[in-house]
This record gives C-alpha cells, structure tokens and sequence, in this order.
C-alpha cells in the first residue's frame, strides 16, 4: 500500500502559501508508517517547530489500474473520508529553498491520520462535497471539492501514468486555504459534510 498526496490543489492555499499555480497536478508519496488510524493520538515529534495541519479528502483505490483514461477513473474508487496531510512546514521551506525532496516534512511517523471511510454513493457529485476541520471546537479549515484545480478523475489518470495504482493504495488530494501550527493539547475533528469521520488529540 502507498499515500500518495497531491499538493497546491486549490487556489487559495496556493497564495496563503506564495506558491505558483501548477500547470498539472503536483504529486508526492508518504509511506505506510505515516498512516495513522483508529482515532489514535498524534506525537508531535521533536524536530520540527512549526507542524502544520492540512486537512484533505482521501480516496481509496479499489482496482489495479496503469494509465486510467480520465473518463473511467471514477471507476477506480468507491469510498472516500477525510485525513491529515501533516507538514514540518519550517522543513519543507528548507528543502524547498534548496530544491530538495519534501519527504523530510512530509513522510515522518504518524504524519497521515486518516478517518472512517464511507461510500462515496452518499454524495449526489464528486465536485461539490463540503469538508472542513476543527481545532477544540472552532473551524479553522473549510473547503469544498467544486474549488479544486485538479478533479480526482484527473488525479487518478494523472498519477496513473507513473505509478500503478494497486488496492487499497490512498489518495490525499489537496488541501484548502486555512493551514496552520498544531500544538500538544489540540483536539481535531474533521467532517465529510456534517459527517465527523476523524478526531484525535495532539499529545
Ligand atoms: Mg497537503
């Protein structure tokens, strides 16, 4: 099984973050030690000072699949759920700097907490689902898919091209405006519509 995240994929997290619109999708992969499951807590670990939450949509893929035309990628998941693409954002403006990798920022142990999945049939459209996230209470991230640059049709074909997608295999597909600095104490919750799929403590 492989994560695999999609970065700068709506508009205004691109600005908040002074990055250039992507002229196609920007792809990076996290390994499976990343994922964190069951509502278990989140470690903040000791090497970064700035670990940001970014709250995303995840897909689950449910075929084997190798150059998926755009027209039949929705064929290739059937559940989705929201999870945590967690970011050493002082790192990764390091390694961005230096024209290095992102996985020191991006892969670390526990950086993927991902919620309860469900069917993707709960939604009339792929392109107007409603996720946000909370911090102890108060919604600090809220985004919805009509505002993607990237669709996930066009993520699965995109990735597809590359990298076989296999069973099982995730897809965070980009995070709206509105990240910032968890802390240990934090409770976070994130919704798929009202539907509160995720929550776990920063410890
Ligand atoms: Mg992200």
């Amino acid at each position: 099984m492989k994560i695999i995240c999609i970065g700068q994929n709506y508009l205004e997290h691109i600005k908040e973050l002074n990055s250039a619109i992507p002229e196609e999708p920007v792809f990076f992969l996290k390994p499976d030690t990343a994922l964190l499951l069951d509502n278990k807590p989140f470690y903040l670990p000791d090497f970064s000072n700035d670990i940001h939450h970014e709250v995303e949509i995840v897909l689950k893929i449910n075929r084997v699949g190798k150059n998926i035309a755009e027209q039949f990628a929705h064929k290739y998941f059937e559940e989705i759920t929201v999870g945590i693409d967690f970011t050493a954002r002082d790192i990764q403006k390091v390694q961005k700097t230096k024209g290095l990798p992102w996985e020191k920022a991006k892969a670390f142990d526990g950086a993927a907490p991902m919620g309860k999945f469900v069917s993707k049939n709960k939604f009339q459209r792929m392109n107007n689902i409603g996720f946000h996230l909370d911090i102890n209470g108060k919604t600090v991230q809220k985004g919805n898919t009509n505002d993607l640059l990237f669709s996930f049709d066009k993520i699965i074909s995109f990735i597809s091209q590359f990298i076989t997608l296999k069973i099982g295999d995730l897809i965070y597909t980009g995070t709206p405006v509105g990240v910032g600095a968890v802390k240990i104490g934090d409770k976070l919750e994130a919704y798929l519509e009202g539907e509160k799929l995720l929550a776990f403590e920063v410890k």
